[in-house]
Formats: structure tokens, C-alpha cells, sequence
């Protein structure tokens, strides 16, 4: 039997067979949760239901897009109707900033794309987790998992605003975890080393990146979103049943060295 056997998970942020939350959907797939996806647009519905029939699973795609709290607050009604109004864990993957402003000088940035990106990739964690409260204390608690990069924390060259919205993801992980806690919810972040996926196809030089990792992280090598799936399983799950707060890092090991 599965660690997640029979628990709801919602999961965000599928837009296609390369997406890291389509590879965490797999993991939980396979480990025995009911998903439940939300998607941003009709055309990745119809994409994600595509995914569904290749691999032979039935389960509900639901529209929203995390930055509008009305369609927000629509969802949940709509995952509270499939889950018996309880849900194990919701995984929000989900980013998005001016591509014009993911190379280049940082101190370019736009007020507009200052606030579009810490909108789309921040707040939607706050929206998403607010949401999905009531739900996740009706089963007990559960676990709700966002997706981060090393820009949060240092200067990675293009990364821009993305890693300025990537910090504030981080700090919201620490605070909601502190709210959210006494309710039996866990909130962390998986922070991944570069992986090729649209999001990332929009920085500029991100092939350099990934070279750089395969190259300079202890492991010497790339690493696969199928890595990055199996751990958010871990936090999502009982296994991780005392972690909360926590940014943990699926790079290869890439930010522990000092080069
Ligand atoms: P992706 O393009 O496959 O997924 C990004 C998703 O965000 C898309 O499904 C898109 O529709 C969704 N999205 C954007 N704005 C939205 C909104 N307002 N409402 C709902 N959905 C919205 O790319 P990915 O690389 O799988 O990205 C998933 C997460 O992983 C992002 O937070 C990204 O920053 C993070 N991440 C990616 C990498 C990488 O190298 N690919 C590394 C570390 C972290």
C-alpha cells in the first residue's frame, strides 16, 4: 500500500509532460493519492487531460488562476465536491515574470514586473494556502509544498526578479508554517536545481546553468524532475510528519560548494 493511499493532494502548476508538477503528480500517483489538478489555461487542460489518458489515470482538471482570490475561493468549492471536503496536501508550482526581465541588470526592473512577478510566484502561495485551510483541518492536517530556486538566496546571473519573488516565497513558507502549524499543517519548500521546463526556457543562459550543476554539484550530474517529484512526496506525506518551515534543496548538492 501507498504512503498517500486514498488521500486527496491538489496539484498546480501542470502545463506539460516536462513540468515539475507533473512529475510530482506522478510520484503521488504511484504511491496511491486521489489527484486533483489545477491548471492555469483551457489549452493546458486539454494538454494535462492528454498526459491523463497516456498514462491511464481518471481525475479532475479544474481552472484557476492562482492570482485571482474569486477564482481562488471557486476552486476550493470544486475540490471540496471531489475530496469529501478533505485534502492531504496541495503542491503550488507555480511562477511567472516578464521574460524582458529575466536577463540583463536586476536594477532595470519595472515596478509593474516587480509586482507581476511577486503576484504571480509569491502571493499565489498565500491565496492557494488560505484556500486550501479548512480542507487540509478536516483531514487532520496535511502537508502543502511550494518550489524555489538558489536565486532566493544568492545572486544567479539573469535570475532577476524571479530570485527577488523567490525569497519572498520563502519567507511566506516560514510564516504560513508558523500560522498554520497548530492546525497540523506543514508547509516547506523544495528548492531544485535548474531543469529544463518552459518557466525556465524564459532566463536567459539557464543551458549554462544546467552545465554548471552537471559539472561543479557533488553528484556531477543533472537532476531529473522525477528526483524533484519523490521529494516533494516525502513532505507532502507522514514521512515528513515533523517538518515544517524547511527549504529543502534537490540540486545535486550544487549549493553547498564554495565555488
Ligand atoms: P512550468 O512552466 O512547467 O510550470 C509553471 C506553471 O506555472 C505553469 O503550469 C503555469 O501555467 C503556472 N502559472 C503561472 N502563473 C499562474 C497563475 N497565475 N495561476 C496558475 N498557474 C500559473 O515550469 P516548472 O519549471 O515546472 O515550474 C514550476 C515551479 O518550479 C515554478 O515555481 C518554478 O519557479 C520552480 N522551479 C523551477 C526550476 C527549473 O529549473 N525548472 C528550478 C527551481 C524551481
Amino acid at each position: 500500500m501507498g504512503i498517500m493511499e486514498g488521500k486527496s493532494v491538489l496539484v498546480t502548476g501542470v502545463r506539460n509532460e516536462r513540468s515539475i508538477a507533473w512529475h510530482t503528480a506522478l510520484s503521488l500517483h504511484r504511491e496511491g493519492a486521489n489527484v486533483i489538478y489545477s491548471v492555469f489555461s483551457e489549452r493546458e487542460q486539454a494538454g494535462v487531460k492528454k498526459l491523463l489518458d497516456g498514462a491511464g489515470i481518471t481525475a479532475p482538471i479544474f481552472l484557476c488562476d492562482a492570482s485571482d482570490e474569486e477564482q481562488v475561493a471557486h476552486l476550493f468549492q470544486q475540490v471540496s465536491e471531489v475530496s469529501e471536503g478533505k485534502l492531504a496536501g496541495l503542491l503550488h508550482s507555480i511562477a511567472f515574470a516578464n521574460k524582458d526581465e529575466l536577463g540583463g541588470e536586476y536594477v532595470a526592473t519595472s515596478k509593474e514586473g516587480f509586482a507581476l512577478a511577486h503576484v504571480s510566484s509569491s502571493f499565489t502561495l498565500v491565496t492557494l494556502a488560505k484556500g486550501a485551510r479548512e480542507l487540509l483541518k478536516a483531514a487532520g492536517g496535511g502537508g502543502i509544498v511550494t518550489l524555489s530556486y538558489l536565486g532566493a538566496e544568492r545572486v544567479v546571473p539573469n535570475y532577476n526578479i524571479m530570485g527577488v519573488a523567490k525569497a519572498s516565497l520563502e519567507a511566506s513558507v516560514r510564516y504560513l508554517a508558523s500560522d498554520l502549524g497548530a492546525e497540523n499543517i506543514r508547509v516547506n519548500a523544495v528548492s531544485a536545481g535548474p531543469i529544463r521546463t518552459l518557466a525556465a526556457r524564459a532566463i536567459s543562459g539557464f543551458d549554462a546553468m544546467v552545465k554548471e550543476v552537471a559539472e561543479k554539484s557533488p553528484l556531477k550530474r543533472e537532476v531529473t524532475p522525477a528526483e524533484v517529484g519523490d521529494t516533494v512526496l516525502f513532505l507532502l506525506s507522514d514521512w515528513a510528519r515533523g517538518v515544517t518551515g524547511e527549504t529543502l534543496y534537490v540540486d545535486c548538492g550544487y549549493h553547498i560548494m564554495g565555488y
